[in-house]
Protein backbone atom coordinates (compact mmCIF):
# COMPACT_ATOMS: atom_id res chain seq x y z
CA UNK A 1 0.00 0.00 0.00
CA UNK A 2 2.67 2.35 0.92
CA UNK A 3 4.67 1.17 -2.12
CA UNK A 4 1.95 1.68 -4.21
CA UNK A 5 0.42 5.17 -2.61
CA UNK A 6 3.92 6.13 -3.04
CA UNK A 7 4.80 5.09 -6.97
CA UNK A 8 1.46 7.47 -7.75
CA UNK A 9 2.32 10.53 -5.63
CA UNK A 10 5.94 10.40 -7.32
CA UNK A 11 3.74 10.69 -10.69
CA UNK A 12 3.83 7.21 -12.15
CA UNK A 13 0.38 7.18 -14.13
CA UNK A 14 -2.53 4.29 -13.68
CA UNK A 15 -0.41 1.86 -10.54
CA UNK A 16 -3.10 -0.84 -9.34
CA UNK A 17 -2.71 -2.78 -6.06
CA UNK A 18 -3.81 -6.23 -6.64
CA UNK A 19 -4.41 -9.03 -3.39
CA UNK A 20 -5.89 -11.99 -3.62
CA UNK A 21 -7.21 -11.11 0.10
CA UNK A 22 -10.68 -9.90 0.77
CA UNK A 23 -9.20 -6.53 2.02
CA UNK A 24 -6.35 -4.75 2.09
CA UNK A 25 -3.66 -4.81 4.77
CA UNK A 26 -2.20 -7.97 4.94
CA UNK A 27 -0.86 -9.90 7.92
CA UNK A 28 -1.40 -6.22 9.79
CA UNK A 29 -5.47 -7.10 9.88
CA UNK A 30 -4.79 -10.13 11.93
CA UNK A 31 -2.61 -8.29 14.46
CA UNK A 32 -5.02 -6.58 16.51
CA UNK A 33 -2.40 -5.81 19.48
CA UNK A 34 -0.61 -2.11 19.66
CA UNK A 35 3.03 -1.57 18.90
CA UNK A 36 2.66 -0.41 15.50
CA UNK A 37 3.79 2.67 13.90
CA UNK A 38 6.11 4.14 16.77
CA UNK A 39 8.54 5.30 14.70
CA UNK A 40 6.95 6.64 11.61
CA UNK A 41 3.60 7.84 12.93
CA UNK A 42 4.78 8.18 16.24
CA UNK A 43 1.53 6.57 17.79
CA UNK A 44 1.14 3.12 18.63
CA UNK A 45 -1.40 2.18 16.56
CA UNK A 46 -2.64 -1.64 16.29
CA UNK A 47 -1.80 -3.53 12.58
CA UNK A 48 -5.64 -2.31 11.43
CA UNK A 49 -5.23 1.11 12.12
CA UNK A 50 -1.74 1.41 10.79
CA UNK A 51 -3.47 -0.14 7.59
CA UNK A 52 -5.89 2.18 7.49
CA UNK A 53 -3.68 4.82 7.64
CA UNK A 54 -2.05 3.47 4.59
CA UNK A 55 -5.07 2.54 2.86
CA UNK A 56 -6.67 6.25 3.07
CA UNK A 57 -2.77 6.95 1.74
CA UNK A 58 -3.49 4.81 -1.11
CA UNK A 59 -6.87 5.57 -1.87
CA UNK A 60 -6.41 9.76 -1.61
CA UNK A 61 -3.77 9.22 -3.78
CA UNK A 62 -5.46 7.59 -6.40
CA UNK A 63 -4.25 4.44 -6.61
CA UNK A 64 -6.72 1.46 -7.58
CA UNK A 65 -6.95 -1.62 -5.74
CA UNK A 66 -7.92 -5.34 -7.25
CA UNK A 67 -8.98 -7.52 -4.32
CA UNK A 68 -10.18 -11.06 -4.14
CA UNK A 69 -7.20 -11.50 -7.19
CA UNK A 70 -4.75 -13.86 -7.21
CA UNK A 71 -1.65 -13.16 -9.45
CA UNK A 72 -0.75 -16.56 -11.25
CA UNK A 73 2.70 -15.30 -12.79
CA UNK A 74 5.03 -12.50 -13.75
CA UNK A 75 6.85 -12.68 -16.61
CA UNK A 76 10.59 -11.13 -17.38
CA UNK A 77 8.63 -9.08 -19.91
CA UNK A 78 6.79 -7.67 -16.91
CA UNK A 79 3.31 -9.11 -18.28
CA UNK A 80 1.42 -10.08 -14.71
CA UNK A 81 -1.10 -12.77 -14.93
CA UNK A 82 -3.83 -12.60 -12.54
CA UNK A 83 -7.79 -14.23 -12.02
CA UNK A 84 -10.20 -12.98 -10.28
CA UNK A 85 -13.94 -14.12 -10.28
CA UNK A 86 -15.03 -11.27 -11.81
CA UNK A 87 -12.77 -10.30 -14.51
CA UNK A 88 -11.18 -14.31 -14.95
CA UNK A 89 -8.14 -14.51 -16.21
CA UNK A 90 -6.18 -11.74 -17.08
CA UNK A 91 -3.52 -10.39 -18.62
CA UNK A 92 -1.36 -6.92 -17.66
CA UNK A 93 1.49 -5.26 -19.15
CA UNK A 94 3.37 -2.77 -16.91
CA UNK A 95 6.21 -0.76 -16.69
CA UNK A 96 7.14 -1.44 -13.26
CA UNK A 97 6.20 -3.99 -11.13
CA UNK A 98 6.52 -4.29 -6.66
CA UNK A 99 6.68 -7.68 -5.78
CA UNK A 100 4.98 -7.52 -2.24
CA UNK A 101 4.10 -11.06 -1.37
CA UNK A 102 5.12 -10.93 2.29
CA UNK A 103 6.17 -14.41 4.02
CA UNK A 104 4.43 -17.44 4.87
CA UNK A 105 4.94 -19.43 8.29
CA UNK A 106 7.49 -21.99 8.79
CA UNK A 107 5.51 -25.16 9.79
CA UNK A 108 5.48 -29.05 11.66
CA UNK A 109 7.37 -29.82 8.70
CA UNK A 110 10.03 -27.53 8.65
CA UNK A 111 11.23 -28.63 12.14
CA UNK A 112 10.94 -32.25 11.70
CA UNK A 113 9.34 -33.19 15.41
CA UNK A 114 8.56 -36.58 15.78
CA UNK A 115 5.36 -38.13 17.40
CA UNK A 116 2.01 -38.82 15.43
CA UNK A 117 -0.15 -35.94 13.72
CA UNK A 118 -2.55 -35.01 16.47
CA UNK A 119 -4.94 -32.09 16.29
CA UNK A 120 -3.89 -28.97 18.06
CA UNK A 121 -0.76 -28.54 16.57
CA UNK A 122 -1.10 -25.06 15.06
CA UNK A 123 1.02 -22.48 13.31
CA UNK A 124 1.38 -19.20 15.84
CA UNK A 125 -0.04 -17.03 12.89
CA UNK A 126 -3.12 -19.75 12.17
CA UNK A 127 -3.66 -19.77 15.95
CA UNK A 128 -3.66 -15.48 15.83
CA UNK A 129 -5.82 -15.50 13.03
CA UNK A 130 -8.51 -17.79 14.46
CA UNK A 131 -8.59 -16.00 17.67
CA UNK A 132 -8.48 -12.47 16.46
CA UNK A 133 -10.76 -12.65 13.23
CA UNK A 134 -12.79 -15.97 13.32
CA UNK A 135 -13.50 -15.91 17.27
CA UNK A 136 -11.79 -19.24 17.94
CA UNK A 137 -9.66 -20.41 20.77
CA UNK A 138 -6.93 -23.02 19.74
CA UNK A 139 -6.66 -24.83 22.85
CA UNK A 140 -6.86 -24.82 27.05
CA UNK A 141 -3.09 -25.63 27.81
CA UNK A 142 -0.64 -23.97 25.75
CA UNK A 143 3.22 -25.05 24.57
CA UNK A 144 4.73 -22.08 22.26
CA UNK A 145 7.68 -23.73 20.49
CA UNK A 146 9.66 -20.62 19.29
CA UNK A 147 10.15 -17.13 20.95
CA UNK A 148 9.65 -15.29 17.34
CA UNK A 149 7.54 -12.37 18.04
CA UNK A 150 4.71 -14.18 16.67
CA UNK A 151 4.69 -16.56 19.31
CA UNK A 152 4.84 -14.08 22.07
CA UNK A 153 2.41 -11.92 21.28
CA UNK A 154 0.01 -15.44 20.89
CA UNK A 155 1.27 -16.25 24.52
CA UNK A 156 -0.21 -13.29 25.49
CA UNK A 157 -3.27 -12.88 23.57
CA UNK A 158 -4.13 -16.74 24.70
CA UNK A 159 -3.36 -15.86 28.48
CA UNK A 160 -5.89 -12.81 28.12
CA UNK A 161 -8.28 -14.78 26.25
CA UNK A 162 -8.37 -17.32 29.39
CA UNK A 163 -5.84 -20.24 28.18
CA UNK A 164 -2.74 -21.51 30.60
CA UNK A 165 0.37 -20.96 28.30
CA UNK A 166 2.76 -23.44 30.11
CA UNK A 167 6.03 -22.41 28.85
CA UNK A 168 7.61 -21.28 25.64
CA UNK A 169 10.84 -22.66 24.23
CA UNK A 170 13.70 -21.42 22.68
CA UNK A 171 16.38 -23.70 20.76
CA UNK A 172 18.99 -20.78 20.47
CA UNK A 173 20.57 -19.50 23.66
CA UNK A 174 18.33 -16.05 23.01
CA UNK A 175 15.48 -15.22 22.21
CA UNK A 176 14.43 -14.93 18.77
CA UNK A 177 11.92 -11.93 19.51
CA UNK A 178 11.88 -8.37 20.62
CA UNK A 179 12.59 -7.28 24.02
CA UNK A 180 9.82 -5.36 24.46
CA UNK A 181 7.72 -8.63 23.62
CA UNK A 182 9.30 -10.86 25.99
CA UNK A 183 9.04 -8.44 28.75
CA UNK A 184 5.26 -7.29 28.07
CA UNK A 185 4.20 -10.74 26.64
CA UNK A 186 5.64 -13.10 28.99
CA UNK A 187 7.74 -11.53 32.11
CA UNK A 188 4.78 -9.68 33.09
CA UNK A 189 2.35 -12.49 32.14
CA UNK A 190 4.54 -14.87 34.59
CA UNK A 191 4.59 -16.98 31.58
CA UNK A 192 8.31 -19.01 31.89
CA UNK A 193 10.75 -18.88 28.50
CA UNK A 194 13.28 -22.34 28.43
CA UNK A 195 16.10 -20.45 26.41
CA UNK A 196 18.12 -23.52 24.66
CA UNK A 197 15.50 -26.26 24.86
CA UNK A 198 12.94 -27.84 22.28
CA UNK A 199 10.54 -30.20 21.85
CA UNK A 200 11.73 -33.92 20.78
CA UNK A 201 7.97 -35.66 20.63
CA UNK A 202 4.68 -34.59 20.87
CA UNK A 203 2.03 -36.65 22.30
CA UNK A 204 -1.27 -37.85 21.57
CA UNK A 205 -3.48 -39.30 18.81
CA UNK A 206 -6.24 -37.73 18.34
CA UNK A 207 -5.68 -34.58 19.91
CA UNK A 208 -2.29 -33.05 21.61
CA UNK A 209 -2.18 -34.77 25.40
CA UNK A 210 1.61 -33.62 25.97
CA UNK A 211 4.83 -32.74 24.74
CA UNK A 212 8.55 -33.95 25.73
CA UNK A 213 11.26 -31.22 26.02
CA UNK A 214 14.50 -31.44 26.44
CA UNK A 215 17.41 -29.35 26.54
CA UNK A 216 19.88 -28.87 23.97
CA UNK A 217 23.76 -28.56 23.49
CA UNK A 218 25.79 -25.98 21.86
CA UNK A 219 25.15 -27.62 18.36
CA UNK A 220 21.25 -27.43 18.81
CA UNK A 221 20.98 -31.23 19.84
CA UNK A 222 18.83 -32.58 22.06
CA UNK A 223 21.07 -33.84 25.41
CA UNK A 224 19.89 -37.27 26.50
CA UNK A 225 18.76 -37.73 30.16
CA UNK A 226 17.41 -34.29 30.43
CA UNK A 227 13.85 -34.51 28.81
CA UNK A 228 10.53 -33.67 30.92
CA UNK A 229 6.77 -33.92 29.70
CA UNK A 230 4.29 -31.13 29.99
CA UNK A 231 1.23 -31.79 29.87
CA UNK A 232 -0.65 -29.47 26.96
CA UNK A 233 -3.23 -29.32 24.60
CA UNK A 234 -1.92 -27.32 22.11
CA UNK A 235 1.43 -26.81 20.67
CA UNK A 236 2.12 -23.48 18.48
CA UNK A 237 4.66 -23.16 16.73
CA UNK A 238 6.32 -19.94 16.29
CA UNK A 239 9.54 -21.03 14.30
CA UNK A 240 10.09 -18.54 11.43
CA UNK A 241 8.69 -16.82 8.14
CA UNK A 242 9.83 -17.69 4.61
CA UNK A 243 9.70 -14.97 1.97
CA UNK A 244 6.84 -15.65 -0.41
CA UNK A 245 9.11 -15.88 -3.27
CA UNK A 246 7.54 -18.32 -6.02
CA UNK A 247 6.39 -15.22 -8.31
CA UNK A 248 9.85 -13.69 -7.46
CA UNK A 249 11.42 -17.26 -8.81
CA UNK A 250 9.05 -17.42 -11.90
CA UNK A 251 10.87 -13.97 -13.11
CA UNK A 252 14.16 -15.96 -12.83
CA UNK A 253 15.97 -12.96 -10.49
CA UNK A 254 18.73 -13.71 -8.14
CA UNK A 255 17.95 -14.53 -4.67
CA UNK A 256 19.94 -13.70 -1.39
CA UNK A 257 20.58 -17.74 0.11
CA UNK A 258 20.56 -16.34 3.60
CA UNK A 259 17.32 -13.74 3.27
CA UNK A 260 15.32 -16.42 1.04
CA UNK A 261 14.36 -12.96 -0.81
CA UNK A 262 15.75 -11.59 -4.22
CA UNK A 263 18.66 -9.39 -4.54
CA UNK A 264 17.51 -5.85 -4.75
CA UNK A 265 18.98 -2.37 -4.92
CA UNK A 266 19.29 0.85 -3.25
CA UNK A 267 16.06 1.63 -5.34
CA UNK A 268 14.54 -1.64 -3.92
CA UNK A 269 14.52 -3.15 -7.78
CA UNK A 270 15.80 -6.82 -8.56
CA UNK A 271 17.89 -8.26 -10.40
CA UNK A 272 15.39 -8.19 -13.36
CA UNK A 273 15.09 -4.62 -14.67
CA UNK A 274 11.62 -2.86 -13.55
CA UNK A 275 10.65 -5.66 -10.54
CA UNK A 276 11.12 -3.90 -7.43
CA UNK A 277 10.63 -5.86 -4.08
CA UNK A 278 10.01 -4.67 -0.64
CA UNK A 279 8.61 -5.68 2.88
CA UNK A 280 8.81 -9.77 4.12
CA UNK A 281 9.13 -10.78 0.16
CA UNK A 282 12.69 -9.07 0.56
CA UNK A 283 13.59 -10.01 4.12
CA UNK A 284 11.48 -10.56 7.26
CA UNK A 285 11.12 -7.70 9.59
CA UNK A 286 10.49 -7.12 12.78
CA UNK A 287 9.18 -3.58 12.45
CA UNK A 288 6.15 -2.76 10.19
CA UNK A 289 8.03 0.91 9.95
CA UNK A 290 10.59 -0.81 7.66
CA UNK A 291 9.01 -2.97 5.74
CA UNK A 292 7.08 1.23 4.77
CA UNK A 293 10.52 2.96 4.49
CA UNK A 294 11.30 -0.23 2.03
CA UNK A 295 8.15 0.54 0.40
CA UNK A 296 8.46 4.17 0.02
CA UNK A 297 11.87 3.42 -1.52
CA UNK A 298 10.34 0.65 -3.62
CA UNK A 299 7.56 2.81 -4.91
CA UNK A 300 9.51 6.25 -5.86
CA UNK A 301 12.33 3.76 -7.87
CA UNK A 302 9.34 2.35 -9.65
CA UNK A 303 7.97 5.88 -10.70
CA UNK A 304 11.53 6.67 -11.65
CA UNK A 305 12.25 3.95 -13.86
CA UNK A 306 8.50 4.96 -15.74
CA UNK A 307 9.93 8.18 -15.94
CA UNK A 308 12.77 7.12 -17.32
CA UNK A 309 14.76 9.15 -14.28
CA UNK A 310 17.02 5.62 -13.28
CA UNK A 311 20.25 6.28 -11.53
CA UNK A 312 23.16 5.59 -14.39
CA UNK A 313 26.45 4.96 -13.59
CA UNK A 314 28.39 2.24 -11.45
CA UNK A 315 27.15 0.39 -9.02
CA UNK A 316 29.15 -1.67 -5.59
CA UNK A 317 27.68 -4.45 -3.82
CA UNK A 318 27.32 -4.84 -0.31
CA UNK A 319 28.57 -7.68 1.88
CA UNK A 320 28.01 -9.19 5.33
CA UNK A 321 31.11 -9.01 7.61
CA UNK A 322 32.04 -9.97 10.93
CA UNK A 323 29.43 -10.14 13.33
CA UNK A 324 26.53 -9.48 10.27
CA UNK A 325 24.42 -12.23 8.90
CA UNK A 326 22.70 -10.17 5.81
CA UNK A 327 22.72 -6.69 4.27
CA UNK A 328 20.05 -5.64 2.10
CA UNK A 329 19.96 -3.92 -0.27
CA UNK A 330 22.70 -5.53 -1.78
CA UNK A 331 23.33 -3.22 -4.64
CA UNK A 332 24.45 0.36 -4.43
CA UNK A 333 24.61 3.43 -7.08
CA UNK A 334 27.63 5.37 -6.80
CA UNK A 335 25.03 7.85 -8.18
CA UNK A 336 22.94 7.70 -5.20
CA UNK A 337 26.04 7.00 -2.50
CA UNK A 338 26.78 11.01 -4.02
CA UNK A 339 23.84 12.58 -3.85
CA UNK A 340 21.60 10.53 -1.17
CA UNK A 341 21.45 9.24 2.24
CA UNK A 342 21.19 5.49 1.27
CA UNK A 343 19.54 3.17 4.05
CA UNK A 344 21.09 -0.30 4.99
CA UNK A 345 19.01 -2.79 7.01
CA UNK A 346 21.03 -5.99 8.51
CA UNK A 347 20.72 -8.33 11.07
CA UNK A 348 23.55 -9.23 13.99
CA UNK A 349 25.21 -13.07 13.53
CA UNK A 350 24.76 -12.87 17.87
CA UNK A 351 24.24 -10.56 20.47
CA UNK A 352 26.83 -8.05 21.52
CA UNK A 353 26.92 -4.78 23.57
CA UNK A 354 28.65 -1.39 22.82
CA UNK A 355 30.05 -1.91 19.54
CA UNK A 356 30.54 0.16 15.99
CA UNK A 357 28.52 -1.01 13.05
CA UNK A 358 31.21 0.04 9.86
CA UNK A 359 31.29 0.57 6.80
CA UNK A 360 33.79 -0.23 5.29
CA UNK A 361 35.64 0.27 1.74
CA UNK A 362 38.60 -1.08 0.40
CA UNK A 363 39.93 -1.66 4.12
CA UNK A 364 38.91 2.19 4.87
CA UNK A 365 35.82 2.55 7.41
CA UNK A 366 33.60 5.30 5.60
CA UNK A 367 30.65 5.51 8.10
CA UNK A 368 30.19 3.82 11.41
CA UNK A 369 27.28 4.14 14.50
CA UNK A 370 27.73 3.13 17.74
CA UNK A 371 24.88 0.78 19.28
CA UNK A 372 24.88 -0.23 22.98
CA UNK A 373 22.78 -3.46 22.04
CA UNK A 374 22.83 -5.80 18.70
CA UNK A 375 20.62 -8.63 18.81
CA UNK A 376 19.95 -11.13 15.87
CA UNK A 377 15.83 -10.20 16.68
CA UNK A 378 16.46 -6.65 15.79
CA UNK A 379 17.03 -5.27 12.71
CA UNK A 380 20.05 -2.89 12.74
CA UNK A 381 19.88 0.35 10.76
CA UNK A 382 22.72 2.12 8.90
CA UNK A 383 22.18 4.95 7.31
CA UNK A 384 25.25 6.36 4.99
CA UNK A 385 24.69 10.12 4.34
CA UNK A 386 24.90 11.61 0.77
CA UNK A 387 28.69 11.79 -0.45
CA UNK A 388 30.19 9.64 2.40
CA UNK A 389 30.89 7.00 -0.66
CA UNK A 390 32.25 8.58 -3.90
CA UNK A 391 33.47 6.77 -7.12
CA UNK A 392 37.12 7.99 -5.81
CA UNK A 393 36.94 5.68 -2.68
CA UNK A 394 36.29 2.48 -4.86
CA UNK A 395 39.63 3.09 -6.67
CA UNK A 396 39.67 3.73 -10.36
CA UNK A 397 37.62 1.53 -12.26
CA UNK A 398 36.90 -0.67 -9.91
CA UNK A 399 33.32 0.10 -9.80
CA UNK A 400 30.68 -2.53 -11.46
CA UNK A 401 28.13 -1.43 -14.31
CA UNK A 402 24.43 -0.74 -13.91
CA UNK A 403 21.85 -1.83 -12.73
CA UNK A 404 21.33 -4.66 -15.99
CA UNK A 405 24.34 -5.72 -14.64
CA UNK A 406 23.54 -7.31 -11.78
CA UNK A 407 24.56 -10.55 -12.09
CA UNK A 408 27.83 -9.51 -14.64
CA UNK A 409 31.25 -8.76 -13.95
CA UNK A 410 32.04 -5.10 -14.38
CA UNK A 411 34.20 -4.71 -17.25
CA UNK A 412 37.02 -3.49 -15.08
CA UNK A 413 36.83 -6.51 -13.17
CA UNK A 414 37.04 -8.99 -16.03
CA UNK A 415 40.73 -9.32 -15.80
CA UNK A 416 40.34 -10.46 -12.42
CA UNK A 417 40.40 -6.97 -10.65
CA UNK A 418 38.55 -7.28 -7.82
CA UNK A 419 34.79 -6.27 -7.39
CA UNK A 420 34.22 -3.63 -5.66
CA UNK A 421 32.10 -4.09 -2.38
CA UNK A 422 30.70 -2.06 0.64
CA UNK A 423 31.21 -4.47 3.83
CA UNK A 424 29.31 -3.75 6.65
CA UNK A 425 30.92 -4.85 9.80
CA UNK A 426 30.45 -5.03 13.69
CA UNK A 427 33.01 -4.42 15.86
CA UNK A 428 33.90 -3.85 19.33
CA UNK A 429 33.69 -0.21 20.89
CA UNK A 430 36.89 1.38 21.35
CA UNK A 431 35.41 3.49 24.85
CA UNK A 432 37.94 6.48 23.68
CA UNK A 433 37.39 6.84 20.37
CA UNK A 434 34.39 8.89 19.89
CA UNK A 435 31.96 10.28 22.27
CA UNK A 436 28.97 8.18 23.27
CA UNK A 437 25.48 7.44 20.92
CA UNK A 438 27.73 9.77 18.36
CA UNK A 439 27.89 9.02 14.86
CA UNK A 440 31.95 8.93 12.76
CA UNK A 441 32.79 8.86 9.65
C1 LIG B 1 2.07 -11.91 13.55
C2 LIG B 1 2.90 -10.69 13.33
C3 LIG B 1 2.99 -9.73 14.34
C4 LIG B 1 3.71 -8.54 14.11
N1 LIG B 1 3.74 -7.58 15.08
C5 LIG B 1 4.34 -6.39 14.82
C6 LIG B 1 4.31 -5.31 15.77
O1 LIG B 1 3.79 -5.44 16.87
N2 LIG B 1 4.87 -4.13 15.43
C7 LIG B 1 5.46 -3.96 14.21
O2 LIG B 1 5.93 -2.86 13.92
N3 LIG B 1 5.53 -4.97 13.31
C8 LIG B 1 4.98 -6.18 13.58
N4 LIG B 1 5.03 -7.19 12.66
C9 LIG B 1 5.83 -7.00 11.43
C10 LIG B 1 5.05 -6.30 10.29
O3 LIG B 1 3.74 -6.10 10.62
C11 LIG B 1 5.09 -7.15 9.05
O4 LIG B 1 6.40 -7.49 8.81
C12 LIG B 1 4.51 -6.38 7.83
O5 LIG B 1 3.19 -6.00 8.06
C13 LIG B 1 4.64 -7.24 6.58
O6 LIG B 1 4.15 -6.53 5.47
P1 LIG B 1 4.28 -7.10 3.99
O7 LIG B 1 3.52 -6.13 3.15
O8 LIG B 1 5.67 -7.38 3.65
O9 LIG B 1 3.55 -8.52 3.99
P2 LIG B 1 2.06 -8.99 4.30
O10 LIG B 1 1.39 -8.13 5.30
O11 LIG B 1 2.14 -10.44 4.57
O12 LIG B 1 1.30 -8.74 2.92
C14 LIG B 1 1.46 -9.56 1.79
C15 LIG B 1 0.21 -9.48 0.96
O13 LIG B 1 0.46 -10.09 -0.30
C16 LIG B 1 -0.71 -10.83 -0.67
N5 LIG B 1 -0.28 -11.85 -1.63
C17 LIG B 1 0.70 -12.79 -1.48
N6 LIG B 1 0.82 -13.55 -2.59
C18 LIG B 1 -0.10 -13.08 -3.47
C19 LIG B 1 -0.47 -13.44 -4.80
N7 LIG B 1 0.15 -14.43 -5.46
N8 LIG B 1 -1.46 -12.75 -5.41
C20 LIG B 1 -2.08 -11.72 -4.76
N9 LIG B 1 -1.77 -11.33 -3.52
C21 LIG B 1 -0.80 -12.01 -2.88
C22 LIG B 1 -1.23 -11.37 0.65
O14 LIG B 1 -2.60 -11.67 0.56
C23 LIG B 1 -0.96 -10.20 1.59
O15 LIG B 1 -2.06 -9.33 1.68
C24 LIG B 1 4.35 -8.37 12.87
C25 LIG B 1 4.29 -9.37 11.89
C26 LIG B 1 3.57 -10.52 12.11
C27 LIG B 1 3.57 -11.58 11.02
Amino acid sequence: MAAAARAKQCGAGRVILMDRDRELGGILNQCIHNGFGLQLLSQELTGPEYAEHFISEARDAGVETMLDTMVLEVTQSKQIVAVNRDEGLMRIDAKAIVLAMGARERNRGGVIIPGMRPAGVFTAGAAQRFVNMEGYMPGKRIVVLGSGDIGLIMARRLTWEGAKVEAVLEILPFPSGLTRNIVQCLNDQGIPLYLSHTVVDIHGEERVRGVTVARVDSNLRPIPGTEWDIECDTLLLSVGLIPENELTQDVGGELDHVTGGPVVTDEMETSTPGIFACGNVVHIHDLVDNVTREAWTAGEGAARLVAGQQPGGDTVRTRAGDGIRYVVPHVLHLDNLASRDVRLFMRATRPAERVQVEAVVGGEVVFSKFERVVRPAEMVMLTIPAGKVSPGKMGPGKAGPNRAGLNTVSPNCADGGPQPELVVRITPRDRDSAAEGGEKA
